[in-house]
């Protein structure tokens, strides 16, 4: 059997395997004592937080705020939207007994908050100057998923959830690609995931919205992954709740809503779009640690080393680098180089006491070709965020390459199955859920999105011959 490094799986061995052996190793999770939950640990954390604090920073600088709603929700609040309730029902958990007893009305522990923001909201907005209201919220929700798998499906996750409501659909639908393209660029600028924005097929709608926009990332293995998510939900919620606003003619008209999320999937997006067989590899702009000082050495000569490492360490902090000095004492520094491997930190600096004579270290990048260098320590604030930066666009450019090579444009059906064993293709599709249903049961994949920047094309269904619905090629893969 191929073996990587560190005795685990090789990605082309089993490339399900090598992630889920990856995100254990690497420390970024352990398992949660409920089937399907996750433990997310600190360095996991970490990488979360800095997430966060992209998507909460852009969410903030347009207006939006932020605020808390609780998690549990009245059953009958998800029956008052038909296909809200539906659509959710088999993913609920639920809360019967509380104190001792049995509830009256069983509570929800929340799937998603459109019904409890939605009760709140029509208590909040009377007038079109109460409008828009423009809402977010970081949250924990709950969904009793059947195939769990680490980050990418837990049946508790963590997000953000936009909920915004408008005086109009035009202004509704504005506030939908906001989202859409805020998430496009934290993946593709921060996350270094090339990922296509477009709009779903009716069959792969959010239960409740009237249309569905989404963000498509393409892992490592070819495969799609649905990173974000961004929903117009026209007056459907509005109806649902009674959110109406008494418009300038003093008629009381629906508000037309949205919601918007993404989550710790993100996480399990960075690792399978740019992770190898050493280990994680991760963006500048998302590590953790961005450089870690290895200081090499033994007795009196390690000491000084150890000191001068503190010393840089506070330089380059200085300068805005997340830099780690790895002082354990009981592992060699060879131990060190590896597990820094493992946890995909982007640059490795190697310290001993002739660098130090020299004054110079050594840099090393987690992937590229550069190989390792020799640089004079007295340039180094200045240098190495330059180095993270190339760093990060090497990334992007890597992933971008493998995305492309990966996308074929296909008419032929028997070219499709062929297409999407490796990755996307793009085709024409009549539309049609069975017809959907039909290319699912075949080959495992799935319409992704109808890309929106795509041109304007019109052909014959790639499976059933029939007129495309649609005016352009759309993206199918097998998804995560
Ligand atoms: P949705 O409310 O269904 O549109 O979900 C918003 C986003 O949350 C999706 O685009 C996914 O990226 C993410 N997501 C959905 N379900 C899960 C899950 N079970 N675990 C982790 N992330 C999820």
């Amino acid at each position: 059997m191929a073996r990587d490094a560190r005795g685990g799986t090789a990605q082309n061995e089993d490339f399900a395997s090598w992630y889920t052996e990856l995100v254990f190793k690497a420390g970024l999770v352990d398992r949660g004592p409920a089937k399907g939950t996750m433990v997310i640990r600190p360095y996991g954390y970490r990488l979360w937080e800095l997430l966060q604090e992209e998507l909460d920073r852009r969410i903030k600088d347009t207006g939006h705020e932020n605020a808390s709603f609780p998690l549990l929700i009245p059953e009958s609040y998800l029956s008052r939207e038909a296909e809200h309730v539906e659509g959710f029902s088999p993913e609920l958990a639920v809360v019967t007994h509380a104190g001792g007893k049995e509830l009256d009305e069983p509570l929800v522990v929340r799937p998603t908050s459109e019904t409890v923001i939605g009760e709140m909201m029509s208590k909040w907005v009377a007038s079109h100057r109460d409008l828009p209201l423009l809402l977010n919220q970081w949250a924990n929700v709950v969904r009793w998923e059947m195939r769990p798998r680490m980050f990418l499906r837990t049946t508790e996750f963590l997000w953000q959830e936009g909920h915004t409501a408008h005086a109009d659909a035009d202004s509704a639908m504005r506030e939908t690609t906001w989202a859409l393209e805020m998430y496009s660029q934290v993946a593709r600028d921060i996350a270094a995931m090339p990922v296509i924005a477009g709009e779903k097929t009716a069959g792969e709608r959010f239960a409740g919205a009237a249309s569905t926009f989404t963000i498509e990332g393409m892992m490592g293995d070819g495969r799609a992954l649905q990173a974000g998510t961004s929903h117009y939900m026209a007056t459907n919620f509005a109806e649902a709740f009674g959110i109406t606003y008494a418009g300038e003619d003093g008629g009381s008209t629906l508000c037309h809503t949205t919601s918007w999320g993404m989550s710790t999937r993100m996480v399990g997006g960075v690792v399978l779009t740019h992770g190898d067989d050493r280990g994680l590899v991760l963006p500048p702009r998302l590590a953790p640690h961005q450089v870690v000082v290895v200081p090499i050495g033994k007795g009196d000569a390690l000491a000084r080393v150890e000191r001068e490492a503190g010393d840089l360490a506070e330089r380059l902090r200085r300068a805005g680098v997340r830099t780690h000095v790895d002082t354990r004492p009981q592992v060699s520094p060879g131990f060190k180089f590896n597990d820094w491997e493992l946890k995909g930190v982007p640059i490795r600096l190697e310290l001993g006491p002739r660098d130090l004579d020299s004054g110079t270290g050594v840099l090393v990048r987690r992937v590229g070709d550069e190989g390792k260098e020799t640089v004079p320590l007295e340039t180094l604030p200045e240098r190495v965020p330059a180095v993270l930066d190339e760093f990060q666009a090497f990334l992007l450019r890597r992933a971008t390459r493998f995305r492309d090579a990966h996308t074929v444009t296909v008419d032929e059906w028997t070219s499709f199955a062929e297409a999407v064993s490796t990755g996307w293709a793009r085709a024409f599709h009549c539309g049609n859920a069975a017809c959907e249903d039909d290319i699912k049961a075949h080959t495992a994949a799935t319409p992704r999105c109808v890309p929106l920047d795509a041109d304007a094309e019109s052909g014959a269904c790639v499976r059933c011959g029939a007129a495309a619905d649609y005016d352009k090629r759309v993206v199918f893969g097998r998804a995560y």
